[in-house]
């Protein structure tokens, strides 16, 4: 079968690989479930895999398959597997377990192990390819009715994490009833975060650099949030004219907005961190400042990495409830597909390249296509 892959470590390598398909009984005791792939999305983790920034090759391999925001289709099951039947479609989560005690509760994405294992980007092949097989452990069955939008249930997953570990914080205070966020970024991440604090009810403040309007600030208004850019709002500003923020979710890559949301962040408010950010940008802060705030207000600063299938299936919930409130919100993410593995240049291209993008994704297989094995 085909599968898009790089040498980790040599940047631009991404090429076509040919692998053998995967079998069944790879997984032990007939709890095999086999996927047939639909729908990849890239995000700024391929990009920085494909530039050499990123990623390393599962042991005893030189190249690693790409690809972690996937979807895609149950071919079939092995003996043992009463949860999923062919037909069904389904997400993987993307972590599997180490060796921590977290990671033997469930909880891989909050390991304390050094080397983590994440399909498509760490140590282990992704889903830009055309079969996996996997334990029903680690796949979220999804509705048929979403299958559009699907792809969208990994990205969703991050900051359905962020969001909900956030929750988790603030029952410190017995009673938490936020009604002011911010968001950082507007990106996917961004979009999405923005997504789910609107459909908790919050009255959310969205910041892009762009100038409105632009597809994504349009897409936050549609949600009956407030875009605005921070060239011409300083966070600051906006936190004095709509704050005070009882959360802020960070977004953007940027760090240094990091402090600045320290100082946004209202009494009791938690700031939530969940960009990758891989350089070494140094920044002057204002120390005493911040310490004072957050020490005289209470307040909480979370980073979030990754999710387990907790946050996965709050995800697949969360689409099917924007899909009846904001009815073809999600499907206006989904800009840039490019279909067929075999144009694996032109999705890296578009990745890197493309103006307006939001989620750059393969189709891999039509949606509703019979289920053939290509072998
Ligand atoms: C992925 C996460 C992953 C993180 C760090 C993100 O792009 O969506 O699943 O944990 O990168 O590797
Ligand atoms: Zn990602």
């Amino acid at each position: 079968m085909k599968a898009i892959a790089v040498f980790p470590g040599k940047a631009n390598s991404t090429h076509l690989a040919e692998l053998p398909p995967p079998a069944l009984d790879g997984v032990p005791n007939g709890r095999g479930v086999l996927v047939r792939l639909l729908r990849c999305g890239v995000d700024g983790t391929d990009k920085e895999i494909n530039a050499a920034e990123y990623g390393q090759a599962p042991k005893g391999c030189d190249f690693l398959v790409t690809g972690h925001e996937n979807f895609g289709q149950v071919e079939a099951v092995g003996a043992a597997v009463a949860e999923f039947q062919p037909g069904d479609y389904v997400v993987a989560t993307v972590r599997r377990p180490g060796s921590s005690i977290y990671d033997r509760i469930g909880l891989y994405d909050m390991t304390t192990d050094d080397v983590y294992f994440e399909h498509g980007i760490n140590l282990l092949h992704g889903f830009l390819t055309e079969y996996y097989v996997d334990d029903p452990e680690y796949l979220i069955k999804v509705p048929r009715g979403l299958r559009d939008v699907a792809v969208l249930v990994e990205p969703l997953s991050v900051p359905e994490k962020g969001i909900l570990q956030a929750y988790e914080i603030q029952r410190r205070l017995r009673i938490w009833r936020p009604r002011k966020a911010a968001v950082l970024g507007a990106g996917t991440v961004g979009l999405l975060a923005t997504m789910i604090l609107r459909l908790r009810g919050l009255e959310v403040t969205t910041f892009g650099r762009t100038e409105k309007p632009y597809l994504n600030s349009d897409l936050v208004e549609a949600l009956g949030a407030r875009y605005l850019s921070i060239r011409t709002t300083p966070l600051r500003e906006a936190a004095a004219h709509d704050g005070p923020f009882d959360l802020i979710l960070e977004a953007t890559g940027y760090s240094p907005l990091v402090f600045e949301a320290m100082e946004a962040l209202g009494k009791n408010g938690v700031l939530v961190l969940a960009s990758i950010t891989g350089g070494d940008r140094k920044v002057e802060v204002p120390a005493d400042k911040i310490n004072l705030g957050f020490v005289l207000g209470n307040k909480v600063v979370v980073g979030t990495v990754n999710g387990n299938r907790e946050y996965f299936e709050a995800a697949v919930r969360d689409l099917a409830q924007v899909q009846a409130e904001y009815p073809g919100w999600a499907a206006r993410l989904l800009t840039h597909p490019v279909r067929g593995l075999e144009n694996y240049r032109q999705l890296i291209d578009t990745l890197t390249t493309a103006q307006g993008a939001i989620k750059v994704f393969m189709e891999i297989a039509p949606l509703d296509s019979p289920g053939q094995r290509g072998r």
